[in-house]
């Protein structure tokens, strides 16, 4: 019998360059650099030059995949590239994006972030018609599906595949003559459009990618649009009724990088405004306020600044060891957090507020605090500048299963005994929901609310996340 990896949620970072006269590969290079924190697994670059496509793909960081040698292969004006977040299921390289086929119309390349929630029946309806799949990976049955669907053209094709699927799914998209960029129409997932030079465009799932690439930001690409970039520049059409929004919140609270614009608005901004809702909610005697770096830094001084307590540098990270959830097993990411983090000698006899952006499994946090007590912090309060993470996500970002969600089976003082701390306070819901709700008409909360805005109908599809 034929085990196919389990695959889990994935939030990846994707790119797409049309850009006749450019150096496609390298440009598409520095921007999975740029987007490096949305997966450090694996990456892929491909490109076309009109008639064939080329294709290289490795596991690990975007600096360990590419060197000038396999750069140089990569030849064209068009290349999509893709980042792949790590999971706890299928380390492996089958996982590893951009997909390329050969179609009827040609190369067709595909980078996808996101997570399909109707795989089981798209996978069902594909196998049926006798195409074979390789991977339970939902990135390879959106390839196919695309390949197979109706239409002369790809503009048909992936307006028929958007009728058919359901979830999240911002995707690059490779053909012989033409980059295309497609969003759900719920627009789960980040992309945006730059300009890069004359003639050139680029889309990334950030834009933090383009300063990068000497690239202007442009602007968002919107749920449910398809843009399509080729020798006539721009062109772009909407294919579904307008649905709410449903951006996920946890890409303003975590996974985005700070100097990106999500729905016209600083990621840098909305953090901070988040660390001054949440000293409003849980104020606190204390002599400094320290975050945990770097993605908790944000918030950490909106903190500071509302509650009139010096900010500080407490924790100092070793820039060089990556994220501690990139490896599976408890133990293992505990022993991670102490060689990634050290505390500063100065904190002795301090009564500290420590901030974070969330808390996931609750493993880092407990360490973290030991450390700072360990330095002779007199007290530590840990404020988190999100809510209770109590639900998986089935959108794409690999949040745990249920049971491992430290919020989903302990109350807040219990998690608090947990991890040793004298006071825990989260941003209440409603909080956080006035922070983003002025820039849409509608996010994707369901991690902290439970209330999804896609009906995960199979149990196999949930049974894959949970
Ligand atoms: P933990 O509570 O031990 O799972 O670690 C949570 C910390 O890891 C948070 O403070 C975040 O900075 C970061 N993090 C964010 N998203 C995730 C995620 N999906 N899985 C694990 N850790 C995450």
């Amino acid at each position: 019998m034929m085990m196919l990896p389990r695959k889990l949620g994935e939030a990846c970072g994707v790119c797409g360059i049309y850009a006749p006269g450019v150096d496609v590969a390298r440009v598409s290079f520095f921007v999975l650099y740029a987007l490096q924190h949305r997966g450090q697994e694996c990456a892929g670059i491909c490109t076309g030059d009109g008639r064939v496509a080329h294709i290289h793909k490795g596991m690990g960081l975007v600096s360990q995949v590419f060197n000038e040698d396999n750069l140089r292969w990569l030849r064209g004006d068009l290349a999509i590239g893709h980042t792949r977040y790590s999971t706890t299921g299928g380390l492996s390289l089958t996982n590893a994006q951009p997909y390329l086929i050969e179609t009827a119309l040609g190369p067709l390349g595909i980078a996808h972030n996101g997570n399909l929630t109707n795989t089981s029946s798209l996978r069902r309806d594909l196998l049926q018609r006798g195409v074979g799949l390789t991977s339970s990976s939902d990135s390879e049955v959106i390839t196919q599906m695309l390949a197979g669907a109706p239409g002369d053209s790809w503009d048909k094709r992936i307006a028929a595949f958007i009728l058919g699927a359901e979830g999240a799914y911002s995707l690059t998209i490779l053909t012989r003559d033409a980059v295309y960029a497609v969003r759900d129409p719920w627009g789960f997932r980040p992309l945006c459009l730059g300009k890069l030079n004359e003639s050139g465009w680029v889309v990334a799932s950030e834009s933090c990618a383009l300063g990068t690439i000497d690239a202007t930001f442009v602007r968002e690409i919107n749920p449910g649009e398809i843009v399509r970039l080729d020798d006539s520049g721009v062109t772009s059409w909407q294919t579904e009724p307008a649905r709410p929004s449903a951006l996920c919140v946890f890409e303003y609270v975590y996974f985005a990088r700070p100097d990106s614009l999500l729905e016209g608005r600083s990621v840098h901004r909305v953090r901070r405004a988040m660390g001054a809702r949440l000293a409003q909610e849980h104020p606190v005697d204390a002599d400094i306020v320290i975050g945990v770096p770097d993605s908790a830094t944000a918030h950490t001084i909106g903190y500071a600044n509302e509650a009139g307590i010096p900010y500080g540098e407490g924790l100092i990270k070793n820039r060089y060891i990556g994220r501690t959830f990139i490896q599976p097993g408890a133990r293992l990411r505990r022993r991670k957090v102490a060689l990634k983090y050290n505390p500063l000698p100065d904190l002795s006899g301090k009564r500290i507020v420590l901030v974070d952006d969330s808390i996931v499994r609750g493993t880092t946090s407990g360490p973290i605090v030991a450390l700072l007590r360990q330095a002779g912090a007199k007290e530590i309060h840990m404020r988190v500048a999100s809510p209770p993470i109590c639900y998986p996500c089935f959108m794409g970002v690999d949040m745990a299963k249920r049971e491992e969600l430290i919020a989903g089976r302990m109350s807040v003082d219990q998690i608090a005994a947990h991890i040793g701390v004298h006071s825990l306070g989260y941003l209440s819901l409603e909080a956080l929901r006035d922070i983003v709700a002025p820039a849409s008409n509608g996010h994707c909360e369901a991690c902290f609310s439970g209330e999804y805005p896609v009906i995960v109908r199979h149990e196999s599809d949930r049974s894959m996340f949970q």
